[in-house]
């Protein structure tokens, strides 16, 4: 029997990826029993790309990196000078997730992450289509694949449901643009967390599990065993990474984009190892 590769966010661990903090994440996400280590290239300038790629080949550790834009370089934006700054942002994180050994890149590609004031123009969207057709293009040339994170209304205009997301995907028309549903987002913008996996099924590329607010699974009020099961009625093999913040651990930047004010955890390794379990232990009986 094949099982999802189980992952979780650097956040967990630390709030930078210099060498130090990243030798500690590696160290501890093996420790923990994961698969791999999601990595966001937020603060991809203090990060040495060859050092941490060698030790997670060394760790047996997959990685994927995830970012969203800023709302002074988004490819969302009807203005070309920030739409030129958003791709570059994209064109230079696909090539260091290439070069840690990662071939899936995902996150809220299309636009910063924040409470836009106005609905996506189409202008706006045609420029999202362009930009993410060409980043595709290039991420196939190299054996990859992108995803495309649905986020909540208070962090994105672009895509906020299951629908959105397909729509886009198929605008974007390249078959390497997958989908990535966060239980989180789901929560507060889909019906349940049953019917979007059905509808996106085999279009499915990567998961990300979090609690309705971001704390220690199962503390909160999300339907996991539902939700489970939907993702082995469609026979999801993708990875499941585990992602949550608090004030504990910040990444400024990052952690002011998701409005992370509140301490849920104090200890990032008792948190991982028990959503660790929680994981593997849904994937146990859904299947
Ligand atoms: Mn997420």
């Amino acid at each position: 029997m094949t099982t999802n590769p189980i992952g979780v966010h650097a956040l967990v661990w630390v709030g930078d990826t210099g060498p130090a903090s990243l030798a500690y994440a590696i160290d501890k996400t093996k420790a923990a029993g994961f698969d791999l280590l999601e990595l966001s290239l937020h603060d991809s300038v203090n990060l040495d790309v060859a050092a941490a790629r060698e030790a997670l080949r060394t760790a047996g550790l997959g990685v994927v990196c995830s970012r969203g834009l800023a709302f002074d370089a988004d490819v969302s934006s009807d203005d070309p000078a920030v739409v030129e700054r958003g791709e570059k942002l994209l064109h230079d994180s696909l090539a260091v997730t290439r070069a840690l050994g990662g071939t899936h890149f995902t996150g809220a590609l299309y636009s910063a992450l924040g409470k836009y004031g106005r609905p996506l123009t189409e202008a706006g969207r045609r420029n999202v289509v362009t930009v993410l057709r060409r980043l595709a293009q290039e991420a196939d040339g190299h054996g990859m694949t992108l995803g495309l994170e649905i986020c909540n209304r208070y962090e994105t205009n672009v895509i906020n449901t299951a629908r959105d997301a397909l729509r886009l995907a198929d605008d974007i028309g390249e078959d390497n643009v997958l989908i990535h549903l966060d239980t989180y987002h789901m929560n507060i913008e889909e019906d349940d967390l049953v019917r979007p996996v059905r509808e996106v099924g085999d279009r499915l590329g990567y998961v990300h599990i979090g609690e309705n607010h971001r704390g220690y699974l199962g503390s909160g009020h999300l339907d996991f065993t539902a939700f489970f099961h939907a993702l082995g009625d469609i026979r999801y093999q993708g990875p499941i990474t585990f992602e949550s913040f608090s004030s504990a651990v910040v990444m400024e930047g990052l952690s002011n984009d998701l409005a992370i004010w509140r301490n849920l955890w104090d200890d990032g390794d008792d948190l991982a190892r028990h959503a660790r379990a929680f994981i593997a232990g849904h994937l146990h009986t859904s299947r």
